[in-house]
């Protein structure tokens, strides 16, 4: 019967084709603030009722309504082997079934960090947690505990999830709620600009406990360093004696099965992860030297604790997509893909000398409204989020679904086929046809 009225839906306009979205999204606004649970999530940018969704296979997603999409959103990053892949899905629902969280070690726990360091030789030992957010903080608490300095500095425009030490005023997200003795500790300087770091770390020598840095930047457009520049945030680190943060919670795995640290050989003294880590499982994890490491109670005295940290399901998940990814032909295929899309956007874009940048780092990417590249948060202020917002709803009403916003990035999995990427270029090219018109 769903099966039914979905088809009826379908075949009506955008207003009716999304009604159920309509009706549940004005409903859940009366309950959950903004009626999302993560304001990324939320339309405020793009205007219109959020899209409520019942299934995620592969590249695809269905809405409610029954209307079916191809997903360059990939949960904002976990989705690296598509959605719900087989194997991890069984794998999860063993867990499950064995008792989902113990409370106390497990062999799972084990697996994974064996397998995360065979990928990653610079971590010696890592945590598992259970966000992007909580591994962050976490290693952020470590590296000042560790080094017995309250400084941090970080870039402008950069997005290390939630906690109250990286929602600087010119990060990607501020705060209000935040007490002025922990902003004040956090120094931001210019992404891709090693001058301006130096005299930020010369200024503050002997304070600054560690640079956080995000290898390739996802959230101001997905912007890649220089080869000088992040090889000298390590050299500069080096030189004032302070700790190198790599946040990979959306580029390890997806830039790079080693991550950016692979990518650019550039070797970080702690490395935070989350995202496609978990195979879709709520997961977050840090790691690095075991000098470092070695500070976390119960050896050491900071603390850092949590009661589904590791827990049997969210390892299961891990280790299976670890084992996934180990098939040489993930990666090629990432790549493939990726390539094909740009490379057909591209062509279409060139020939028109349309104001668009396109930016990617392995799979993950960005369609940037811009007339020029995009290099630092200066460069991204002009980009243009009202043409972006048109083009969103009109590829989100073609079948297309994008982030709900003109800065963050877009993801490629390996479950993309290469006919949903050339039907993709096709409504992709079309719609920017339609909002530069
Ligand atoms: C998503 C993200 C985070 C936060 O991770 P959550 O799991 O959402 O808390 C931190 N850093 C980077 C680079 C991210 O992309």
């Amino acid at each position: 019967m769903a099966q039914q009225e979905s088809g009826i839906v379908t075949s009506a306009p955008r207003s009716n084709k999304t009604m159920r979205s309509k009706i549940a999204s004005d409903e859940i606004n009366l309950l959950i603030p903004g009626g999302v649970n993560s304001p990324f999530r939320s339309f405020h940018e793009v205007g219109g009722h959020t899209i409520f969704f019942e299934k995620a296979k592969g590249a695809k997603l269905t809405d409610i309504d029954g209307n079916e999409y191809i997903d360059y959103l990939g949960a904002w990053g976990p989705a690296i082997l598509g959605h719900a892949p087989d194997s991890v899905v069984k794998a999860c629902n063993a867990a499950v079934e064995s008792g989902a969280v113990f409370g106390a070690p497990n062999l799972l726990e084990l697996d994974m960090a064996r397998m995360v360091q065979k990928h990653f030789p610079s971590i010696q030992q890592i945590r598992f947690v259970n966000s992007g957010t909580e591994a962050v903080m976490s290693a952020v608490r470590l590296a000042r505990g560790h080094t017995g300095r309250e400084l941090l500095v970080m870039f402008d425009g950069a997005y290390h999830g939630h906690s109250d030490s990286v929602l600087a005023s010119t990060s990607h997200q501020s705060s209000s709620g935040i007490p002025k003795e922990s902003s004040n500790k956090t120094i931001m300087t210019p992404y891709n600009n090693l001058e301006l770091l130096e005299s930020t770390l010369s200024k503050h020598d002997g304070q600054v406990a560690a640079v956080l840095i995000e290898p390739v930047c996802g959230s101001m457009g997905v912007v890649l360093p220089t080869v000088q520049f992040i090889n000298g945030v390590r050299i500069l680190c080096d030189k004032y004696n302070i700790l190198l943060i790599f946040d990979e919670v959306l580029t390890g795995l997806r830039v790079a099965q080693g991550g950016a640290q692979a990518l650019f050989n550039v070797q970080p003294d702690l490395t935070t992860f989350g995202k496609a880590l978990g195979g879709g499982m709520p997961i977050g994890a840090y790691g690095g030297k075991q000098e470092i490491m070695s500070s976390l109670m119960p050896i050491g005295d900071v603390y850092q604790a949590g009661t589904f940290s590791g827990n049997p399901v969210t390892m299961a998940g891990g280790v299976e997509v670890l084992k996934l990814l180990d098939n040489k032909d993930v990666y090629d295929t990432l790549e493939t893909r990726t390539a094909q899309l740009f490379n057909g956007i591209e062509e279409y874009v060139d020939k028109r000398a349309l104001p668009i940048q396109l930016q990617r780092a392995g799979s993950m990417f960005s369609i940037i409204f811009n007339d020029k590249p995009v290099w630092n948060f200066e460069d991204s202020k002009t980009i243009d989020a009202e043409r972006f917002a048109k083009f969103f709803h009109i590829i989100l009403d073609a079948g297309i679904n994008f982030p709900p916003s003109a800065v963050d990035a877009a993801c490629v999995s390996a479950a993309h086929t290469e006919e949903e990427i050339s039907d993709t270029v096709a409504i992709i090219n079309t719609a920017l046809g339609q909002v530069f018109q």
